[in-house]
């Protein structure tokens, strides 16, 4: 318990409860994460073994390999514009743009001729490091803050475990309605669970939640929104596509998906502010119909499995081991069933793509097996 130091964030949301009241979850997520001195993101790197978790650039170069071709491919269906914005959301390391314009490189050098690479990134730390990562790949990314900042232009756009670190509201049924679930302080130190005392605004909760029996747990995310809304109408207008990548679910589901992962083990979310990340699965559902809503199509979710096998994961994995020891040659082939397989992170995660309305799906969406690997 750090309720003693004042320089801790816990002090800091103490204080801020004292003064205004129990916090929702979005704005407790936000000051865990994005606090300017002691924010989660703010201050480290996460990511791999030494770090808090691990994601699939970090597991296997294929991921970013395969998205990278996918990209060449979608520009080739925009009739190669002269001139096109490669966007990522919140790129950790930069491993998956980095791989990603190694392969378009090779497979792709009129694409890569045409390419300016935006980056959104809010941590100082992360930024450093992805100019470091890209600093082989010959070309000068520009950062921002914001995806709103990306100057106009055809463009694509790429989020691997962008939208779960965004912050959520949680909402519960209890026998009096609809409550938004609020973080209070616990009087000898830490943080418990309340519900506000006033009803939910209707509008305010997932239509397709408000008969959820009592008890159950309602999740949204205007910020999650806000950053779909500004895309879509962005292709709606432009063109272009997104990939979106991220744990979560199809439909839209009750339940509390809200969580706290530190040194690559479940914590507590209301535990250690500041000090684990804080994340909660995506509604695909819901970002398709905004997609949708503001003119640009959706096409899928399809799992990351699925997306993974048909782009020719497998292919690539065999080739990568041709030449290599049997030993570094199992490594690859276990990091290809990691992404993969049912069991790991093949079905949990999902690709959901945007496009610039369009009658033809782009393949792996149109669900015909087309191999992109070279
Ligand atoms: N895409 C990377 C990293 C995922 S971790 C990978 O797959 O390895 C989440 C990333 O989003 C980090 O780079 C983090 O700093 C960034 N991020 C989190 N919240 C953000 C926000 N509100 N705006 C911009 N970037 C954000």
């Amino acid at each position: 318990m750090n309720a003693e130091n004042p320089d801790t964030l816990e002090a800091e949301i103490r204080r801020r409860i004292a003064l205004n009241g129990p916090l929702n979850l979005a704005r407790y997520m936000s000051i865990c994460l994005s606090h300017a001195e002691h924010g989660y993101y703010m201050s480290r790197d996460p990511l791999g073994a030494l770090g808090d978790f691990t994601t699939a650039p970090e597991i296997s170069q294929i991921f970013g390999e395969l998205i990278g071709l996918w990209c060449a491919h979608i520009w080739q269906a925009m009739n190669t514009p002269r001139r096109l914005h490669l966007v990522e959301l919140g790129p950790g390391r930069g491993t998956l743009m980095s791989d990603a314009l190694r392969a378009i490189r090779s497979a792709a050098p009129r694409f890569m001729a045409s390419l300016d690479v935006h980056l959104v990134e809010t941590s100082p730390v992360l930024r450093q490091k992805q100019a470091q990562t890209l600093q082989t790949s010959g070309l000068d990314p520009f950062w921002h803050d914001k995806v709103g900042q990306i100057p106009p232009g055809p463009a694509i756009f790429i989020a691997n475990e962008f939208f779960d670190a965004l912050p959520i509201h949680q909402y519960q049924r209890s026998a009096k309605g609809w409550r938004e679930r609020l973080v209070t302080a616990r009087k000898g130190g830490g943080f418990a669970y309340g519900l506000s005392p006033l009803e939910a605004k209707e509008s305010d909760l997932p239509p397709a939640l408000l008969n959820a029996p009592e008890g159950s747990i309602a999740e949204t995310s205007p910020a999650r929104e806000a950053v779909l809304k500004t895309i879509a109408k962005r292709l709606s207008r432009q063109a272009g596509a997104a990939l979106i990548i991220d744990y979560g679910h199809i439909k839209t589901a009750p339940g509390d998906t809200f969580q706290a992962v530190m040194k690559h083990e479940y914590a507590t979310p209301l535990e250690n502010p500041g000090k684990a990340d804080l994340t909660s699965h995506v509604d695909f559902e819901t970002l398709a119909r905004i997609a949708h809503g503001n003119g640009a199509a959706a096409h899928g979710p399809i799992t990351q499995g699925k997306f993974l096998t048909a782009l020719g994961i497998e292919a690539r994995a065999r080739s990568l081991s041709g030449g290599a020891d049997p030993e570094t040659a199992s490594e690859i082939a276990a990091a290809a069933k990691r992404l993969t397989s049912a069991e790991q992170m093949g079905d949990l995660f999902k690709v959901l793509c945007l496009t610039s309305p369009t009658p033809q799906p782009p393949p792996p969406f149109d669900l015909r097996t087309r191999n992109l690997a070279p």
